[in-house]
């Protein structure tokens, strides 16, 4: 029997503002704990929470770019649970009008395209952060984080592959980069993902039954955790059993799924609307000032990056994955002007190292990567020596000039210091020499090539094919 994988994501991406979204204190990550509270994020009695106007700006941004219908009037809800990181004893949530409803991204898996819906995105506060003690068998609580503002983004279950999960993952990611309203930092916690995975036989109508993957904190760990739920549900399935309706938690160093609760202990949340917030209005005014002012998006990019510097469709795709990326591209591009090589050389040399994603923790810049470019077309280097220089860059660094005068890796384009070499080869391979003049032009590969052995690949090669032609006459 064969299955078909349905999944659907809830995503949390924390908010990039200054404060707080209903106190003044600061949401600076990794400050000495329990420095950034207050009474009202530290939900004391009696306090009032006092909404951070930013934060439904970054929604209706997120509604924009996703295509979201935004809830011209949206209200808070208290979603009731007990936790130790929890002060109040509930979360604000949105609950039954969230600020945005029916959206949609578009994801390309395998050259196919795919329109995945977005059935809410909705602000909250987060929680505060547990740390256990490795030693002693208690635990601290650290309350920074408590209050930082959220947008959570349910996926519909339109999801088919782990594959499509990763990519409608990384989809969100680069439009919440884009719009600069989270910084999407994973290893941080302010983009997190949880995934509801269950499979179905081929051709069924009705959905089995799911369970929910918490703690992925990479794009890497989302793709094998699926992976690995698809195999642990199939071999049940296969086997004549059922699948637990159950929340578990992905353990990277052991490559497997353990659970965390059943659903017999699932909340009642006894969801209720918060009677300290007021209903949030928004008006066309609000919406028209932020569409006017919505920065540039992917697939904006992308065609633009297709009219003005006729990359192809496939290379402006990727060039423009991650805002990180499409920086790193253009500040080259502003230094160094050959659109098509540097996006190969991009594609390639750099994408082999760095996914789009993480450019922002390559050590080479793009000045740098300009200059390694520039040196090449100025004859400084040659190409196959600069693909050694970058690999050096990617390790130290370090400027490609630094590296190329250390190692003394500059091209010889002297004639006459050329011509010697050129000479001596001609003269140590008189057979092959005869064979070049009785027309077999191919020995010329073999010269360049001695050529290039005793120069340690230095030698200018157009330069080194003008000096054996003329030399063989
Ligand atoms: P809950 O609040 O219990 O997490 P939701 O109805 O909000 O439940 O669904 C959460 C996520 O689970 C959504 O992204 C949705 O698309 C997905 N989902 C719902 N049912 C299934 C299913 N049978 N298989 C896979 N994903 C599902
Ligand atoms: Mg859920
Ligand atoms: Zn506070």
């Amino acid at each position: 029997m064969e299955f078909e994988t349905v999944i659907g994501l809830e995503i949390h991406a924390q908010m990039k503002t200054k404060s707080k979204i209903f106190c003044g204190c600061s949401t600076e990550f990794g400050a000495p704990p329990n420095t950034h509270v207050c009474p009202v994020c530290l939900g004391m009695p009696g306090v009032l929470p006092v909404l951070n106007k930013q934060v439904v700006e970054n929604g209706i941004k997120l509604a924009l770019a996703t295509d979201l219908t935004i809830n011209r009037e949206n209200r808070f809800a208290r979603k009731n649970y007990f936790y130790p990181d929890l002060p109040k004893g509930y979360q604000i949530s949105q609950f039954e009008l969230p600020i945005a409803e029916h959206g949609q991204v578009e994801i390309e898996v395998n050259g196919t395209r795919k329109k995945i819906g977005i059935t809410r995105a909705h602000m909250e506060e987060d929680a505060g952060k547990l740390v256990h003690d490795e030693k002693e068998p208690v635990s601290y609580v650290d309350l920074n984080r408590t209050g930082t503002p959220l947008l959570e983004i349910v996926s519909e279950p339109d999801i088919r592959s782990p594959e499509e999960a990763v990519a409608y993952l990384k989809k969100i990611h680069a439009i919440v980069r884009y719009l600069d309203i989270s910084d999407g930092n994973m290893q941080e916690g302010s983009f997190r993902c949880d995934a509801n995975i269950s499979l179905r036989p081929e051709g069924q109508e009705e959905f089995g039954i799911r369970t929910e993957l918490k703690n992925m904190n990479s794009f890497r760990n989302v793709q094998l955790a699926l992976e690995y739920e698809v195999r642990r549900q199939r071999d049940i399935l296969l086997d004549g059993g059922h699948i637990v309706q159950e929340t578990l938690l992905w353990n990277p160093d052991k490559g497997c799924t353990e659970s965390m609760r059943g659903k017999e202990e699932a909340h009642d949340y006894r969801y209720f609307p918060d009677p300290d917030l007021v209903p949030i209005v928004i008006d066309e005014e609000w919406i028209t000032r932020v569409r006017e002012n919505l920065p540039e998006l992917p697939v904006q990019r992308c065609r633009r990056f297709i009219d003005d510097f006729e990359l192809s469709e496939y290379d402006a795709g990727i060039l423009t994955s991650s805002r990180e990326l499409a920086d790193f591209f253009e500040e080259a591009l502003s230094q160094y002007n050959n659109p098509k090589k540097l996006g190969n050389w991009i594609g390639t040399e750099l994408l082999r190292e760095y996914s789009p994603e993480n450019i922002g923790s390559c050590p080479v810049g793009a000045e740098q990567l300009a200059r390694l470019l520039n040196m090449v077309e100025e004859g400084t280097i040659s190409g196959k020596i600069a693909k050694n220089v970058f690999v050096d860059m990617l390790e130290s660094g370090a400027d490609p000039d630094d590296i190329v005068k250390e190692k003394d890796l500059v091209q010889m384009s002297d004639e006459g210091e050329l011509l010697a070499f050129v000479r001596e080869i001609i003269n140590e391979n008189a057979d092959q020499a005869q064979q070049f003049r009785d027309g077999k032009t191919k020995v010329m590969g073999f010269f360049v090539g001695q050529l290039m052995k005793k120069t340690k690949g230095q030698a200018n090669p157009q330069l080194a094919n003008k000096l054996f032609l003329q030399e063989l006459g």
